[in-house]
Formats: C-alpha cells, sequence, structure tokens
C-alpha cells in the first residue's frame, strides 16, 4: 500500500520484537507478551515512534524547498525532540514550539530530558504558556509565519506529526513490518497494545492491519486524558490514511478501540498504578517506560491482562513507543525508585 509514497530513511530498518517473558510469569502466565522496540528504531536522538512518520514527511519538506522544520509540543515533548534530531540530520533549521502542557512543577522540569537534547540539537526553541490540546495552535501558526518575516522557507509538521496528510503512512508500514516478522517468528499476534494521545500511530495500524480483519484488535491506551478528541482525531486520520493509500474498504468508528481509564490524573502526571507499571516492566525485563505515554500503556495492558480482557494464552504484542529521555523531569517522582 505504500509504494507509491517516497520514504526518507531514518531508522535502522525494522524494530526488534522481544519477547517478555519475566514479566508475563509476573501475571501468571495468562498470557505471551511481547515487545516491538520502537524505542530503540534509530541512532537519532534515542529514537521513537515519531520517526516512523517523519520518514515520510521529511521527502515532501525536502520537495517543497523548505529550510526551517517548525513544530510543536510540551515542555517534555518528544516528538519535538525528534524532529530537531531529523532537522540536524537531512540540514534544515529546526523552530520548536513548546508549551505548558503538563501541570509538572519539578525543578529542572524545563532544563533535562528532552528539552535539553533538543537545544543540543541545535532547536530554536520557544517556551509558551499554554496549557495541553492536541489540535492546531495559534502559537505554532505564529512561529511559522516569524520564520516566513525573516525570509526562511518553514514547513510546518503539528503536533505530534499527526495531522498531516502523510502523518498515518508510517503506522501502515508498521503493519506490515509485523506480517514480515510473523513469518519469520512463526506465530500471528492477536492483539497489538499502543498508547494514543495525537493519534496517527494508532490511525496508521487501524489501516495497517484492516487488510488481515486485525484493526479492532488494535487497542489503544488513551494517555491524553482528553478521549472523545483524541478518539475522533484517531477515526478522521486513520479514514483519511485509508482513502490515500486506497485501502478497499470502509474504516468506521467501530475500528478505534480506545480504552479510556488509565490517563488520570492527567496528561503527563503518572498515577500511583502507572508508577508501579513503569517499576514491575523494569524489574522483570529491564525494559524502562515513561511516565507521560508508555508507563500508561503499559499500566493498561498489565490491567486488561488481570481482568482477562485477553482471551487465555493470547499471544500480545506491546508496541513500545519510546519516550524513556523524559523520565529525567521526574526525579523527585523515582528518587527512591
Ligand atoms: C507521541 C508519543 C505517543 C503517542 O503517539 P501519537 O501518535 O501521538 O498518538 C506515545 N508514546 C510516545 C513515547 C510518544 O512520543
Amino acid at each position: 500500500m505504500l509504494a507509491d509514497f517516497e520514504r526518507y530513511p531514518l531508522t535502522f530498518g525494522p524494530s526488534p520484537i522481544e519477547k517478555l517473558p519475566r514479566l508475563s510469569a509476573a501475571l501468571d502466565d495468562r498470557v505471551e507478551l511481547y515487545a516491538k522496540r520502537e524505542d530503540c528504531n534509530s541512532g537519532l536522538a534515542f529514537g521513537g515512534n515519531k520517526l516512523r512518520k517523519l520518514e515520510y514527511i521529511v521527502p515532501d519538506a525536502i520537495a517543497a524547498g523548505a529550510d526551517t522544520l517548525v513544530t510543536i509540543g510540551g515542555v517534555q515533548s518528544n516528538h519535538t525532540r525528534l524532529v530537531a534530531a531529523t532537522a540536524a540530520k537531512i540540514g534544515m533549521k529546526c523552530r520548536l514550539i513548546q508549551e505548558n502542557w503538563v501541570p509538572q512543577h519539578e525543578a529542572l522540569y524545563d532544563r533535562v530530558g528532552n528539552i535539553l537534547l533538543s537545544r543540543v540539537l541545535g532547536a530554536d526553541i520557544e517556551l509558551v504558556d499554554a496549557g495541553f490540546d492536541i489540535g492546531i495552535r495559534s502559537s505554532w501558526e505564529a512561529a511559522i509565519a516569524d520564520v516566513e518575516a525573516k525570509g526562511g522557507r518553514p514547513y510546518p509538521i503539528p503536533a505530534g506529526a499527526s495531522v498531516h496528510k502523510y502523518g498515518g503512512l508510517g503506522f501502515v508500514g508498521f503493519a506490515d513490518e509485523v506480517r514480515v516478522q510473523e513469518e519469520e517468528l512463526g506465530l500471528t499476534f492477536d492483539y497489538i497494545v499502543v498508547c494514543t494521545v495525537t493519534g496517527s500511530t494508532h490511525a496508521g495500524m487501524i489501516v495497517g492491519f484492516a487488510s488481515d480483519g486485525r484493526s479492532r484488535n488494535v487497542i489503544g491506551i488513551d494517555a491524553s486524558g482528553t478521549p472523545d478528541k483524541t478518539f475522533a482525531q484517531v477515526l478522521d486520520i486513520a479514514q483519511k490514511t485509508a482513502s490515500l493509500v486506497g485501502l478497499q474498504q470502509p474504516i468506521t468508528a467501530d475500528d478505534v478501540v480506545l480504552k479510556r481509564d488509565y490517563a488520570y490524573p492527567t496528561y503527563g502526571i503518572p498515577s500511583a498504578e502507572t508508577n508501579a507499571a513503569i517499576r514491575l516492566c523494569a524489574r522483570t525485563e529491564g525494559m524502562l517506560t515513561d511516565p507521560v505515554y508508555e508507563g500508561k500503556s503499559m499500566q493498561g495492558l498489565l490491567d486488561l491482562v488481570r481482568k482477562g480482557f485477553f482471551p487465555k494464552g493470547a499471544k500480545i504484542l506491546y508496541a513500545h513507543l519510546g519516550g524513556v529521555p523524559a523520565i529525567n523531569a521526574y526525579s523527585e517522582t523515582y528518587r527512591n525508585g
């Protein structure tokens, strides 16, 4: 489905799939857990899911004759870090708007982790005092206009690289990649569990897994805390991506499975249960997850297994999307581990 779209390689190639036997055992082996390690998918600034999306966006930026990538996120955004790294790699400038999306007041929150890395990568960063929203923001539009006014050629990338015409393509490719790996491993995954916020990761998977009837086996775990908006955005991106790639079947609201019970207390703040999931995963598998995204999808995965949501013996692929650098901004929370 992707043969007609140009891809600029930013990743190492297929990301590895790893079995998680000790985490499965901690859940009484009710299911078989595996992780697809998008968190180690590239040598660019620690990698992560945004690079798979950017691989299909960069050719358009180059074709447009742009010289500056302009994007937006929270202070500890992984996405802005990876746009900064991508800009460096392709020889463009990078302008970042970083908003106050998380009510997190730890010392050094705006100095360490992702934002530190983006600064070292040479991005021009503007901190803006606006709250969380996955939609289009006026601060981002103002930055685009400012780059232009100063004689630059901006290329706008929306939050999470999601509501971009090519934003869903990368994770259509993820599904193709999983099918090849399933052949090699001699198994088929019954479910794919993924963290969902700006939506194009989940949306791409819905389209990618539609051809073998697994769209509804992609279980999105909302970490936005604004699940109605996220649900609508996933559906919209999935439908647009489906028509872009010429999918021969309709995508409807029934294809979007989004679990809403794990984003509390709010976006960017881990609950006690999120932290318990982060620790269990770290201490059984040595696999780190972050307090904003993957800790919440890990919490959702563990809770759904314990509740018997998945049939006994189900093979579940946890899509680890990255994000660990943000944990540095939560030193108070993890001061004792
Ligand atoms: C961006 C991000 C997500 C959410 O992906 P969306 O495509 O925005 O829904 C999940 N985990 C990590 C680590 C991320 O950086």
